[in-house]
């Protein structure tokens, strides 16, 4: 899996998740969204969804098969307005749907991938997103047999796969601390993507005032971080460095520093 992205406090998050190509978030409207099908639009301020109508501007321009545009149920109507400016400002149509998401609603995003959205903890209405796999593996029992009789039981019908789906991906959007009690299943996702906002003694509060999160709250939840093979934090204060975050990590998660990824992070 791959992930592009850009993401600053206040300035604009966005991400493109490959595979399959949808967007977490639109930021301002970056150019690298317009090969997204799907934008997830965590919640409503501008700096993770302003850019809704340049990029169903920019796929209509090119051409592209309608986007759908996937947010918080109370939040579909005003989106649907803001494109419709777009819209009118260029006396364009954009091929596009808006579909409101409540907690646990599913989308079908490609060949056994689906998104399921989940409550976070914002001052606004919000969502996370998990990106489910399901996975097909030999029932135990037709193990022995061969490819042309395997061949034979599936086209006789017969189910000889054991399905199961894991969460392969957790995107919390902006969220304060209370996303771990809201969405508990985000502990076991292999890759948590998260933001962490705020570091240091002097802004403590400020997390839990402003709906987002402190770096000592992820410090607190560290027993919910450990099943975790990767951990993107994102959505750092233009207040605080990247340097400063990593030397937080190093020494307050100092058995999980290694699977820590710092957005903006030379490499990252
Ligand atoms: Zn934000
Ligand atoms: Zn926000």
């Amino acid at each position: 899996m791959s992930i592009e992205g850009h993401s600053v406090a206040g300035e604009e998050t966005w991400f493109r998740i490959h595979p399959p190509g949808l967007a977490f978030d639109v930021g301002r409207g970056a150019p690298a969204q317009a090969g997204s099908r799907d934008l997830f639009v965590s919640h409503g301020h501008l700096d993770h969804a302003l850019g809704v109508p340049y990029v169903l501007s920019q796929r209509t321009l090119h051409h592209q098969a309608p986007t759908r545009v996937f947010c918080p149920v109370p939040v579909a109507g005003v989106l649907a307005e803001f494109v419709a400016a777009g819209e009118r400002l260029e006396g364009v149509e954009y091929q596009y749907q808006i579909v409101g998401l409540a907690p646990g609603d599913r989308v079908e995003v490609g060949r056994d991938l689906a998104i399921q959205a989940f409550a976070t903890d914002h001052v606004v209405p919000s969502l996370g997103f998990h990106l489910l796999r399901r996975r097909r593996k030999l029932k135990e029992e037709f193990r022995a047999r061969s490819g042309s009789e395997l061949a034979a039981l599936r086209s006789g019908r017969v189910e000889i796969d054991d399905e199961s789906e894991e969460i392969w991906l957790s995107y919390c959007g902006d969220t304060g601390p209370d996303v771990w009690r809201l969405a508990p299943r985000i502990a076991e996702s292999r890759l948590l993507m998260i933001e962490c906002t705020f570091l240091g003694d002097q802004v403590r509060q400020h997390g839990s005032a402003y709906k987002h999160l402190h770096f000592d709250d992820l410090v607190e939840h560290e027993a919910d971080l450990e099943r975790h093979e990767a951990i993107v934090l994102h959505h750092l204060s233009r207040r605080h460095s990247i340097g400063e975050l990593r030397r937080e990590v190093e020494a307050k998660l100092p058995r999980l520093a290694s699977r820590v990824h710092l957005l903006g992070e030379a490499g990252e």
